[in-house]
C-alpha cells in the first residue's frame, strides 16, 4: 500500500511540476515579449523626442561632422525632463551605459555616424533596423535616423525588471509546488487509508479470521467498496458457519446408525444375541438407512451447489401423481388411513424431470402416512391454475407447531424435539424437496395446525410448448 501511496504522490508531483514549469515558461515568455514591445515603444518615443534637436544640429552644421559632441546627455533633452545633467567627469558614453541605453545615429544612407557604444560607427545599418528608429527631418527630407535601444548590459533596467519578474515567477512556482505537494500528500494518504484497511482485512480473512471487517465511514465509492467487502465477509462467515453446522449434523446423523450397527454386531460376536435371520434383518435395515442418508446428503449437496442435473421431458403429471399414490396405498392401508385423490379430468403437460418429481411426491406422501395416526385421512389434489399447476398433500395428522413451521424445510430439521429419529427419516426429505421444486421454477409451502393436520403444497410453472427450453432449465443444465 505504501507503494501505491508513493506512486500516486510521485505521479501528482510530476503533473504539478510539469504544469508549473510550463506555466512559468509561458508567463516568462509572454512578459518578456510584452515588456520588449513596451520598452521599444518607449525608446522610439524618446528617439522621436530627440530627433528635432539632432535636426537642428544638422541644419546648423550642414552635416553630421562632430556629432559626437552630442553624446553628452546634457546637450539632449530627455522626454518630460529638462537638459540632462551628468555627474562630474562622467563621459557621454558612460552616462548612456549607466542609464542602460545605447544611442545610434545613422545618416540618410544608413551609415552609422554616432554610437554611444562606439562599435557600429562606420557600418551600414540594415534597412529593417534603421526603420525601427525615428527619422530625423530637416525640412521635408530625412537626413538621418536615430535609434535608442538597450545597452544589453547587466545594469539594463529592463533586464533587471525581467529578471525580477522571472524570480517572482520562479518563487511562486516553487511555493505553489510545495503547497500542492503538501495538499496532494494529505489527500493521497487519506485516500489510501481505507484501501490499507481493506488490504489488512483481506489478509486477516485469507488467514482464516472471518470476523475481520472494515469501518465503513467513508462516503462515495470507497465507502461502497468497504460495505461490499463487509457484506462479502459476512456471507463468508455465514457459509463457514453453515459448513461447520452441516459437518456436525452429518457426523451426528451418521453416529446413531453406526452406533446401533456396532452394538448389534458386537452383541452377535460376543454371543449376547443369537446369530439369527431376524438380527441380520435389523442390521440390514440400519445399513439401508445409512445408505439412504448418504444418498440424500449427496443429492442435497448437489442441489445446494446448484449442480443438480434435471433430465426434463414433457410429463403427464396426472399419471405421475396416480402412480405415486399407488406406491403408498399399501402403507396407508396398513396404517388404517383413507387415501383420496382429487384430480381434474385433464392436467396440462409439464416440462419436468419425472424421477425428481416422483421423489418429491413420495416424500410428502410418506410423511403424511408417517405423521397421521390410524383412522386419519390423506387427500392428494391437483389443480390447473393457468400459468402453473398446483399440487397439495393434505393429512389429518399430528400437525406441526407454529414455531417449527419456518424451519421445516431446513436440512436435518425435525419438528418436535421429542420426535426421535426412529419416528421418521433423516430430516433431509423436505430440504431436498424444496430444492427440487425450486430447480423446476416452482414454489413449495406448508400450512399446518397442531392436532388438526398438515397441508404441503407446491406449484410447477406451465411450459409453453413452443417456448422450448426455459431459462431455468438451461441454467440447471449448464450447472450440471
Ligand atoms: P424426515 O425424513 O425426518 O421426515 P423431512 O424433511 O421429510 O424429514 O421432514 C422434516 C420434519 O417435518 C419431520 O421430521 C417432521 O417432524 C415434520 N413433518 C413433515 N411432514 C409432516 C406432516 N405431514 N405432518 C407433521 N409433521 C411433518
Amino acid at each position: 500500500m505504501r507503494g501505491l501511496w508513493v506512486k500516486l504522490s510521485l505521479a501528482f508531483a510530476g503533473v504539478v511540476i510539469l504544469s508549473l514549469l510550463l506555466t512559468s515558461l509561458l508567463i516568462g515568455l509572454a512578459t518578456a515579449g510584452e515588456f520588449g514591445v513596451y520598452v521599444a515603444q518607449g525608446n522610439r518615443r524618446w528617439a522621436e523626442a530627440l530627433a528635432p534637436a539632432l535636426a537642428n544640429y544638422y541644419l546648423r552644421n550642414g552635416g553630421w561632422e562632430g556629432v559626437e559632441s552630442l553624446l553628452d546627455p546634457s546637450s539632449l533633452m530627455m522626454p518630460g525632463m529638462g537638459p540632462m545633467h551628468h555627474p562630474m567627469g562622467m563621459s557621454g558614453v558612460a552616462m548612456w551605459r549607466m542609464m542602460g541605453h545605447r544611442l545610434i545615429l545613422a545618416d540618410e544612407t544608413g551609415w552609422v555616424r554616432l554610437d554611444s557604444e562606439g562599435t557600429w560607427v562606420g557600418t551600414l545599418l540594415p534597412e529593417a533596423v534603421r526603420n525601427a528608429g525615428a527619422p530625423i527631418w530637416a525640412g521635408d527630407r530625412i537626413v538621418g535616423w536615430l535609434l535608442i535601444g538597450d545597452a544589453g548590459s547587466l545594469s539594463d533596467p529592463s533586464a533587471q525588471f525581467l529578471g525580477r519578474v522571472g524570480w517572482a515567477i520562479g518563487w511562486s512556482a516553487f511555493v505553489g509546488m510545495v503547497l500542492a505537494l503538501g495538499a496532494g500528500t494529505l489527500v493521497f494518504s487519506r485516500l489510501v487509508r481505507p484501501l490499507r484497511a481493506l488490504q489488512q482485512a483481506s489478509r486477516r480473512i485469507a488467514a482464516g479470521d472471518l470476523n475481520a471487517r472494515i469501518p465503513a465511514q467513508e462516503a462515495g465509492e470507497l465507502g461502497e467498496v468497504a460495505q461490499a467487502f463487509n457484506r462479502m465477509a459476512e456471507a463468508l462467515a455465514r457459509a463457514e458457519q453453515q459448513r461447520r453446522q452441516m459437518l456436525a449434523d452429518i457426523a451426528h446423523e451418521l453416529r446413531t446408525p453406526l452406533g446401533i450397527l456396532q452394538g448389534h454386531l458386537e452383541a452377535l460376536l460376543d454371543g449376547v444375541l443369537p446369530l439369527e435371520l431376524e438380527q441380520i434383518a435389523q442390521i440390514h435395515d440400519e445399513v439401508r438407512h445409512l445408505a439412504r442418508l448418504v444418498e440424500d446428503l449427496r443429492l442435497l449437496t448437489l442441489a445446494e451447489a446448484g449442480q443438480l442435473r434435471l433430465d426434463r421431458e414433457m410429463v403427464d403429471l396426472k399419471r405421475l401423481i396416480e402412480e405415486a399414490v399407488d406406491g403408498i396405498a399399501l402403507q396407508a392401508a396398513e396404517k388404517g388411513l383413507r387415501l383420496e385423490v382429487q384430480l381434474p379430468g385433464e392436467l396440462p403437460p409439464i416440462l419436468a424431470d419425472p424421477t425428481r418429481l416422483r421423489q418429491v411426491l413420495m416424500n410428502l406422501l410418506t410423511n403424511a402416512v408417517r405423521y397421521t395416526p390410524s383412522g386419519g385421512q390423506i387427500v392428494v389434489r391437483a389443480q390447473d391454475m393457468g400459468d402453473a399447476v398446483h399440487v397439495s398433500v393434505r393429512d389429518t395428522g399430528i400437525g406441526i407447531a407454529p414455531e417449527d413451521l419456518p424451519h421445516i424445510f431446513d436440512r436435518f430439521y425435525r419438528a418436535g424435539k421429542s420426535r426421535a429419529r426412529s419416528d421418521g427419516g433423516s430430516g433431509l426429505g423436505l430440504a431436498i424437496a424444496r430444492h427440487l421444486i425450486e430447480a423446476h421454477g416452482g414454489r413449495i409451502g406448508v400450512e399446518s395446525a397442531p392436532g388438526e393436520g398438515t397441508c404441503f403444497f407446491f406449484t410447477l410453472p406451465r411450459q409453453e410448448p413452443d417456448r422450448g427450453v426455459s431459462p431455468i432449465r438451461r441454467s440447471v443444465r449448464d450447472a450440471g
